[in-house]
């Protein structure tokens, strides 16, 4: 292969493990040595991906962040809730992260107009478990850029992510894209409500 040394992200960069069609989920915990974070996700995720974007959380000297959905009544906070704040208030996703150790434990979307409305965004990368749903595809790789990616770089990077079969897209795949539109449509009156 001739981008393999291009590195995306420690989940991927050794090749991308399927997941399992039986897995009901699992415990992710924040980074903390002692007294992490828990939250108990009792569901497979759904469109799991890398992203380029600026918001979401990286490991340590990773250059995507790796992120999925589940739906939000999936998500609890089982141990050390008192640790968790959210980072941006503002945000549309509110992403709650550990106080002490930085990492994002889920974000949660309050507006009921948001078209992901009922569905947090989680790291799997952050449960021990295996069989988590593999990512599938690759958004907002042009965004690696504001985080100080070298745009001579890109070529290798989106040869990488063809290389493990996460198509890139400097958006959201088409899929989620469609999804989005097709909210904002039967909002506005031009498609007919389901
Ligand atoms: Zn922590
Ligand atoms: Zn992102």
């Amino acid at each position: 292969m001739a981008y393999e040394n291009v590195e995306i992200h420690p989940a991927v960069d050794r090749g991308v493990h399927p997941g399992k069609a039986d897995f009901a989920g699992g415990t992710l915990k924040c980074h903390c040595a002692t007294n992490p974070v828990e939250v108990k996700v009792s569901h497979q995720t759904a469109h799991n991906h890398v992203c380029g974007c600026t918001k979401c959380w990286k490991p340590d000297g990773a250059t995507f962040a790796q992120i999925a959905v589940v739906p939000r009544e999936h998500v609890q906070v089982t141990k050390n809730a008192d640790k968790l704040k959210i980072v941006n208030e503002q945000a549309p996703i509110q992403r709650h992260a550990c106080k002490d150790c930085g990492v994002h434990m889920y974000g949660r979307i309050e507006s009921t107009d948001h078209p992901f409305h009922g569905l947090d965004f989680v790291h799997t990368e952050l449960s021990a478990e295996e069989g988590w749903a593999a990512p599938e595809f690759a958004a907002f790789v042009s965004s690696v850029i504001e985080s100080g990616v070298s745009p001579t770089r890109m070529d290798g990077i989106r040869g990488r992510l063809r290389e493990l079969k996460l198509e890139p897209y400097d958006c959201l795949s088409p899929p989620l894209m469609d999804a989005i539109a097709t909210v904002v449509a039967k909002k506005s009156g031009v498609l007919a409500a389901a």
